[in-house]
This record gives C-alpha cells, sequence and structure tokens, in this order.
C-alpha cells in the first residue's frame, strides 16, 4: 500500500462529522440511478453509509469514489442546461426570478451589516457566480476567488474587484478576510472539518464565515448525486462548522430554497462540539430513499400514457429521466434561460407552450413542487401537473 492509498483507506472508515468508525452501510442504494453535481446521468452502484455516533449520511473516500469523482470533475460543466447563466430562484408568490448568489447575498445583508470595504474570499467560485453578485452591489470591496482548476481564471479574474482567482487550497491565499464564502462547496469536501479549520486561520477577528449546502431532508435528490461526499442535515451541518471552531450565528433553512446556510464567527477551537444523537436519526434518511423510490414507482405509472414530460432540468429531472430509461418526451422550465432549448435531445418548453392533454410530474421534493402547481395554475393550464408524494413523516 502506498501512502495515498493508506490515508484513503483509514479516511474512508472515519466519520466525515464525528471522526466515529465504522459506519453502516445503507442498504439497496446501490440500485438507484446517479447523477452529477453538473446534472449528467450517472450509472447505478454507489454506496452510501450512516454514522452511528452522530448519523451523519455519507460516501466514504475510496479507491472508487476518487475515480468517479476524477472522471465528473474531468469533464464538469456549470449549469450547462443554459450555457453557463446561474440557476434562477422563483419567488413562490409571485413567481418572480432572481439569481442564487443574489438571493443568497440580499438575505446576507438582511443579516449582517457590511461595512463599505472589506476583503472576501469565495472558496470554490467556480464561473464567480457569487464574486459578480456580490462585486455589483459592494463596489468598495477586494474579491478573490480559490478553485481547483484554472478553467475559469479569467472570467472570474474581469468581474470587478476581483484581485486574484487562486488555484488551489485556501492555504494557498494570502493574509486574512472579513467575509469567506464557501456555497456548495463543502459538500464535495472529504474532510470538510478540516477545511472549515484552515479557515479560521483566514478570517479576522469579528468576520464572518458564511457557508450554504444542500439539505437532504428538505431535498432528498441530493442522496443521487455522485460526487456529494456529505448530505448534510441541519444537525451535522451544525456540528461541523461548531466542531471546526466557530460560533454560529444564524443557522437557517429558509434564505435559499432546498438549501442550509450558516452564519458564523471564529470561536473557540478547543470547544465540544457537541453530543451525538440518537439512532432515531437513521429514520429521516430511509424515509427519504422510499420517499425517491415512491416517485419513480409514480412517474413509471405516468409515463406509460402518451405525453409525459417533467417538469425542471435539473438534478432531479435528469435522474428521473435515467430511471424512466428516457421514457420522457419533454421538459417544461419556467427558467427563460432553460426554456426554448433541448436537454437530454428533448424540447424544454415554457409552461404556456405544454402540448395540450399532456401529464407533466413536477420532479421537485413536496414543499417545492405544491408552490409551483399553485402559480402556474393561476394560467388555466391545458395540461395536467402531477405532484410527487408527499413525505410520509
Ligand atoms: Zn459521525
Amino acid at each position: 500500500m502506498t501512502a495515498k492509498q493508506e490515508s484513503a483507506s483509514a479516511l474512508a472508515q472515519r466519520c466525515h462529522v464525528c471522526e466515529f468508525s465504522p459506519l453502516d452501510p445503507v442498504a439497496d442504494y446501490a440500485r438507484f440511478s446517479r447523477v452529477t453535481s453538473d446534472s449528467k446521468p450517472w450509472p447505478k452502484g454507489g454506496r452510501l453509509f450512516i454514522c452511528p455516533s452522530c448519523a451523519g449520511v455519507q460516501k466514504t473516500v475510496d479507491a472508487e469514489w476518487e475515480s468517479e469523482v476524477e472522471q465528473i470533475y474531468g469533464s464538469y460543466s456549470i449549469y450547462h442546461q443554459s450555457e453557463g447563466a446561474e440557476q434562477s430562484v422563483f419567488d413562490e408568490i409571485s413567481g418572480g426570478v432572481s439569481s442564487r448568489s443574489g438571493h443568497l447575498l440580499e438575505q446576507l445583508r438582511s443579516q449582517i451589516n457590511l461595512p463599505e470595504t472589506g476583503r472576501l474570499l469565495d472558496v470554490g467560485c467556480g464561473n464567480g457566480a457569487f464574486l459578480r453578485a456580490f462585486s455589483s452591489v459592494m463596489r468598495g470591496w477586494s474579491l478573490c476567488g480559490t478553485e481547483l482548476n484554472a478553467k475559469y481564471k479569467k472570467v472570474v479574474e474581469d468581474i470587478p474587484g476581483v484581485v486574484a482567482l487562486y488555484v488551489g487550497g485556501p492555504t494557498d491565499v494570502p493574509g486574512c478576510f472579513s467575509i469567506i464564502t464557501l456555497i456548495h462547496v463543502l459538500e464535495h469536501i472529504p474532510e470538510p472539518g478540516q477545511l472549515l479549520s484552515q479557515l479560521w486561520d483566514k478570517l479576522d477577528l469579528g468576520g464572518h464565515l458564511v457557508v450554504e449546502v444542500p439539505s437532504f431532508k428538505r431535498n432528498p435528490f441530493d442522496l443521487l448525486i455522485a460526487d456529494h461526499i456529505t448530505h448534510f442535515s441541519k444537525e451535522t451541518f451544525l456540528r461541523t462548522v461548531r466542531g471546526a471552531g466557530y460560533d454560529v450565528i444564524t443557522a437557517t433553512e429558509d434564505w435559499v430554497p432546498k438549501e442550509l446556510t450558516i452564519v458564523a464567527r471564529k470561536g473557540d477551537r478547543s470547544a465540544s462540539p457537541g453530543d451525538s444523537v440518537t439512532s432515531s436519526e437513521v429514520h429521516p434518511l430511509l424515509m427519504r430513499l422510499d420517499w425517491l423510490r415512491a416517485v419513480v414507482t409514480m412517474a413509471n405509472r405516468h409515463s406509460k400514457s402518451s405525453r409525459f414530460g417533467l417538469f425542471g432540468t435539473s438534478i432531479a429531472a435528469t435522474w428521473l429521466f435515467d430511471e424512466l430509461a428516457g421514457r420522457v418526451e419533454f421538459f417544461v422550465d419556467e427558467d427563460p434561460n432553460r426554456a426554448g432549448r433541448t436537454y437530454m435531445d428533448r424540447p424544454v418548453y415554457l409552461p404556456n407552450d405544454v402540448p395540450a392533454g399532456s401529464r407533466v410530474l413536477v420532479a421537485l421534493p413536496p414543499d417545492f413542487a405544491e408552490p409551483v402547481k399553485a402559480r402556474l395554475e393561476k394560467h388555466s393550464l391545458i395540461f395536467k401537473l402531477i405532484l410527487p408524494p408527499v413525505f410520509a413523516e
């Protein structure tokens, strides 16, 4: 065994949240089709684990996972359904559209008083969506980003206020920052606590750490994403952030739909991360996997009728398309950046353009599917909208 293999196998055995070992495998997970975080179908055969001590839901960092992730990131394309334009967030009441980053920034500004000037580091900044949103509002700030490769270096460095995009880990970035953001990053990191701990050293005293991750309890489709290594719940997310020495100011599921957001400050590094949870926490995971199976059963039944479509062009719709072996005639998306194109070789319609008499399954978690239905049904639809099952809690 090489040193690298040794460290990988040690990691494989250890919980990413609390370091407990060994982890319990989750039965039958391998039967699910999977999807990548940039919304491409990924074959069945994955493995999922739950920690008996903290109930952390996770993959293990073994050679198989590392090789899959290498393939996924090798051809990664952000928001390819809309040629790079960021995903939109729809206001549940008005149906108005804003970018996910703009939405997060608005919420952040309502929570903390941002000074006119400061330094911000966006870890894993992708093509600079959040830096762009921040730069357009906070013009006096100096901005930096990090990424694993230089693919978007020029795009990011062209954003006003951006000093540099650093390729590599945050320890390679000089200086300290008043705000450090990690938006959809922590769920990809094999040792999330260690990364947060490194960032503790880069955060000014009185500065703010802002972390956003998907919530598998609110959005079970997250469990199907092959390159997400930790599937956080609010409890395990809090434990991870606190365990790295931060005081949490806000932990919310309401800022961005389906996501968990934490705002924290530097705290006492020697403090205990908190108690372990009871085994009753296993139930939410199993219940959500059952729900995913029920969605497939329902979609299968409706796909036998003619003119069957899926509402959405992201993770959930891509996954269902694959589970149904492509028995889907079209997709429906309210996002003007996505409608009018094709996706998975099928047309993408705006709701108004859906063929009469079709059936359209809303591929979203129940909490998010209902407002979509309420919103769309205001415009007397000529097709039938089908909601997914509710959670059996
Ligand atoms: Zn654990």
